[in-house]
C-alpha cells in the first residue's frame, strides 16, 4: 500500500541502502554481534556514501533531506536487524540535539564528521540509581573557571563504547526547586581528562549495538561545550523524546512485518500429520490476527509520521504509538516463535534473535509504564 509521506526519489533511495546493507552488514551482522560492536569502518562507509545524517544542512555535508529518508533508513537497518540501531539513534535521536539547540561554532565541530562517519555520537540520561525519573539524575557539572567539572556516572549508553562524544544530561543547579530546572546538557568529547568508558555490558538481545557504562571523575569540559542555555535542557529533551520514541515505533513496525513475513514462509514448507502447518486452522487465526494487528498500528504510525513532519505537537499520540508497537512487536515475537516450533528457539533460525531483540522495545526511550502515565496525565487524570 502506498504511503502518503514516501516519493519516487525516496523508493530509489530505499534501494541504494537496502543494496549497501545486503553487501556491507547482512554478511558481518553475527561477527558484529560476536564482537558486541559494528565497526567504525561501517560506520565511515555509510557515511562516505550519504547514509548518515542526510537530513543535515549542505553545509554540514547533508543533503536536507526529509524525514521520509530517515523513516526508509531506520526501516531498512530494522529488517538487517535491530542490532545496529546505534546507527539510527546517531542519525535521528542525538544529531539532531547539536543541529537544533548547537551554536554554529558547535555544528561546525561536530556535525560534518558525524555526516561522514568519522565521529559516532551517543546521549547519557540513564544513571544506575535512575532512569525513569530524569528529573533526579545525580551527575553534576560545577562551574569552574572557563570550564565544567562534571562526576557522575551513566549506565546502559547506546553506541556508549565507540562514542566520540556524548550530550550528558547533568545538572548544572543541584539544588533547583523543581529539580528539572537544574538540568543541562554538555558533550563530553573521547580524550577529555576525567571521562572513561567501562565495559561493552552483556545484554539479553540487540548484541552488536555496543551498550556502555560511562564514568565521570573530575570531567573537565570545557563550557563551549553546554548545549543551548543552562537549566534548559530538561526542555530539551521532552522536545526530542518526540522523535525519538516515533523512531521506535517505526522500528518496532518494521520489526513486526519482519516477523510475520519470516513466519509466512515458515509455515508454508513445515508440515505435520501429512501436510504443511498453513493448513492448521490454529496457524491460520493466528497469522491473521497478527497481520490485522500490524495494519492496524501501520495505519496510525502512518498517520503520525505525515503529522511529525507537519511540526506538530503529536507527544501524547506518539507515546500511545510507542507503547502499542513495543508491545505489539513482542507479541508477534512469541507467537512466531510459537510457530516456528522448537526451530524458534535455535540460533540458526532468526526468529529466536528477532525475539530477544524486541524485548527492550517496552522498556527504552520511556518505558511503556512511563507513555501510560504521559496518556493518562493528557487525559486529565
Ligand atoms: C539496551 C538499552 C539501551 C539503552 N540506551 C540508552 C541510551 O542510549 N541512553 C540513555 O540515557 N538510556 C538508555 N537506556 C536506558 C533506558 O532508557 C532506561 O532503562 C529506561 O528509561 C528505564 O529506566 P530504569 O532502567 O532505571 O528503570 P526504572 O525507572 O527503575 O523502572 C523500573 C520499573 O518501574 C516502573 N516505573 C518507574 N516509574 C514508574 C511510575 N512512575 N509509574 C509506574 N511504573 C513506574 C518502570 O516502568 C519499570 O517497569 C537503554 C536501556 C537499554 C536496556
Amino acid at each position: 500500500m502506498g504511503k502518503p509521506y514516501l516519493k519516487e526519489e525516496h523508493e530509489i533511495f530505499r534501494k541504494s541502502f537496502r543494496k549497501f546493507l545486503e553487501l556491507n552488514a547482512a554478511p558481518y551482522f553475527e561477527e558484529w554481534e560476536q564482537a558486541k560492536q559494528v565497526p567504525k569502518s561501517f560506520w565511515k562507509l555509510a557515511g562516505e556514501q550519504g547514509f548518515l545524517c542526510p537530513w543535515a544542512d549542505e553545509k554540514y555535508g547533508g543533503y536536507n533531506a526529509d524525514f521520509a529518508y530517515s523513516v526508509v533508513i531506520t526501516e531498512e537497518l530494522d529488517k538487517i536487524g535491530a542490532g545496529i540501531g546505534g546507527i539510527g539513534l546517531h542519525n535521528d535521536i542525538v544529531m539532531p540535539y547539536i543541529d537544533e539547540f548547537g551554536t554554529e561554532e558547535q555544528k561546525q565541530r561536530w556535525l560534518p564528521k558525524a555526516v561522514s562517519g568519522d565521529m559516532i555520537s551517543a546521549i547519557a540520561m540513564t544513571e544506575p540509581g535512575t532512569g525513569s525519573d530524569l528529573a533526579a539524575i545525580q551527575t553534576t557539572a560545577r562551574k569552574a573557571g572557563n570550564h565544567y567539572v562534571v562526576n557522575g556516572e551513566k549506565t546502559f549508553i547506546t553506541n556508549g563504547y565507540s562514542t566520540n562524544f556524548v550530550i550528558v544530561v547533568c545538572k548544572t543547579d543541584p539544588n533547583a526547586q523543581p529539580a528539572h530546572k537544574g538540568v543541562s546538557l554538555l558533550v563530553v568529547e573521547e580524550g577529555t581528562p576525567g571521562f572513561k568508558k567501562g565495559k561493552k555490558l552483556r545484554k539479553v538481545g540487540q548484541h552488536a549495538n555496543d551498550t556502555s557504562e560511562l564514568i565521570f571523575e573530575d570531567a573537565i569540559v570545557p563550557q563551549e561545550n553546554l548545549l543551548g542555555e543552562e537549566g534548559m535542557g530538561f526542555y530539551y529533551l521532552m522536545k526530542k523524546l518526540q522523535q525519538e520514541r516515533l523512531m521506535l515505533a517505526i522500528g518496532s513496525l518494521t520489526g513486526s512485518k519482519h516477523m510475520l513475513e519470516i513466519t509466512l514462509d515458515y509455515v508454508k514448507q513445515r508440515t505435520a500429520f501429512g501436510k504443511p502447518i498453513s493448513k492448521f486452522q490454529n496457524t491460520q487465526f493466528k497469522m491473521a490476527e497478527m497481520a490485522t494487528n500490524i495494519r492496524i498500528g501501520e495505519t496510525f504510525v502512518d498517520r503520525l509520521i505525515v503529522d511529525h513532519m507537519d511540526k506538530k505537537n503529536i507527544v501524547n499520540e506518539v507515546a500511545m504509538a510507542k507503547w502499542w508497537m513495543t508491545d505489539l512487536a513482542k507479541r508477534v515475537a512469541a507467537e512466531c516463535m510459537q510457530l516456528h516450533g522448537g526451530y524458534g528457539y535455535m540460533e540458526e533460525y532468526e526468529i529466536a534473535r528477532r525475539y530477544r531483540d524486541v524485548a527492550v522495545g517496552t522498556i527504552y526511550a520511556g518505558t511503556n509504564e512511563i507513555m501510560k502515565q504521559i496518556i493518562a496525565k493528557n487525559m486529565g487524570l
